[in-house]
């Protein structure tokens, strides 16, 4: 267990404290809903609940294949993530809307003898993070997923990865929020409201609301495309595919009724959510030599979110200062991560040490700011022992 945790001096003394939540992303929304299912009283302050990031996202659950060798505390963090997700999703289910949790796996690969090597570290690395993969030839592969194009020379398939409709997930937790007697605010906060504890989670706006996440919290653009598969064209496959094309790297994530998620960019370029001609050219062309079948399938959105980024890639979960909380900077894996983080916070706010896993998200990590200690501390002077 780490004590990551507001000191129990700040945690609330019962349920008539009241949690106010900045934004209504999937981190905001699970955050809220674990609270008033626990008994707070929780109002979510959001001017279009599920429009940011989230609402964009892939909705993949994938630790494993987007590992980086040199994050392993990020890859610790998301497969702790994903060993909740079969809980949070049947509970979600249960409180009123199912989030389609897909449990079939990831199948990475690659179209040429330079996307080969790449593909034989990425094998390297899993294995010595204790993950062994199955290599699959070209043909094989297609054995499994019949829709993969003839220049698919390897894969790998890592079987327990899942994914999740994020949009579905959105809707579901909206209903369990209302459920649960969470209220909604349609009101954009310039700093945060008056409540016993604030829960900031505004993903990459969040660096405006409070001076220890200003800086530390940025946009890394992401732009995606969401098709359709039309009558007469090879179905889209059944899991999760992602592709190393020339270099590149790509994923195609299933829907239900035909429907292919296909990203993403990366670009740091501020606020900026247009959707450039240049990228979706560079998606199609790399996803049509994975799946030709792309070629015939119906463009329904394309679309750019912005991924709240920390300087280390982990999210920043915790205190602040006394009463305030930070739930943001999730980056790539803020879908993934939702059910941890809601944990963290309801531990932190019954004045309990958050699970272990989650000691690397800590704001304790962030550099100081001067004049911080100022920052409205005397709003949140008496908040103390556990929730209901
Ligand atoms: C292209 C793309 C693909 C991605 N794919 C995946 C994936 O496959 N798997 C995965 O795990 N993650 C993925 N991510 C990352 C994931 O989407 C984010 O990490 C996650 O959505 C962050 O959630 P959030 O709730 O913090 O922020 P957001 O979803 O951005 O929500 C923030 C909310 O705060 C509100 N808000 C902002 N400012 C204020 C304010 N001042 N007052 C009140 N409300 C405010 C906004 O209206 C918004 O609703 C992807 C992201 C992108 C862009």
């Amino acid at each position: 267990m780490v004590s990551s945790g507001i000191s129990s001096g700040n945690s609330l003394e019962d349920s008539s404290g009241t949690v106010a939540v900045v934004g209504a992303g999937v981190i905001g929304l699970s955050c809220a809903w674990r609270a008033a299912s626990a008994g707070f009283a929780v109002r979510v302050y959001d001017p279009a609940p599920g429009s940011g990031a989230s609402h964009v996202a892939a909705g993949m659950l994938a630790p494993v294949t987007e590992a980086l060798p040199t994050e392993p505390a990020v890859f610790a963090l998301g497969a702790a993530a994903l060993r909740r997700w079969p809980d949070f999703a049947a509970e979600l289910t249960a409180a009123g809307a199912d989030p389609r949790l897909r449990t079939d796996g990831t199948l990475v690969v690659a179209l040429d003898p330079g996307d080969r090597a790449e593909l034989d570290r990425i094998a390297e690395q899993l294995s010595r993070m204790g993950r062994p993969v199955d290599t699959l030839s070209g043909r094989q592969a297609r054995r499994v997923e019949p829709s993969l194009g003839p220049q698919v020379c390897r894969a790998l398939s890592v079987p327990d990865e899942a994914s999740v409709d994020n949009r579905a997930l959105l809707a579901a937790l909206l209903v369990a929020c209302r459920g649960a007697g969470v209220e909604f605010h349609a009101h954009r906060c310039l700093r945060p409201p008056s409540a016993d504890v604030v829960i900031l989670a505004a993903g990459a706006h969040s660096g405006a609301l409070h001076p220890r996440l200003h800086r530390m919290i940025r946009p890394v653009k992401g732009e995606i495309l969401r098709l359709r598969g039309r009558p007469g064209a090879l179905a889209p496959p059944s899991r999760t595919i992602r592709a190393i094309v020339g270099g590149r790297q790509c994923y195609l994530v299933p829907r239900d009724g035909g429907r292919l998620v296909l990203g993403a960019t990366r670009s740091e370029v501020g606020f900026d959510t247009d959707v450039t001609a240049g990228a979706v050219r560079e998606l199609l062309t790399d996803a049509e030599r994975v799946l030709p079948a792309v070629a015939e399938y119906a463009v329904e959105e394309a679309v750019a979110g912005l991924r709240p980024a920390s300087p280390d890639n982990l999210p920043v979960i915790g205190e602040l200062e006394p009463g305030v909380l930070a739930a943001t900077g999730h980056y790539r894996h803020g879908i993934l991560l939702a059910p941890l983080t809601a944990e963290v916070v309801l531990a932190l706010l019954r004045g309990e040490d958050g699970p272990g896993e989650a000691g690397p998200a800590t704001p304790a990590r962030l550099p100081p700011v001067s004049g911080d200690a100022s920052h409205d501390s005397h709003r949140h002077s008496r908040v103390a022992r556990s929730a209901p």
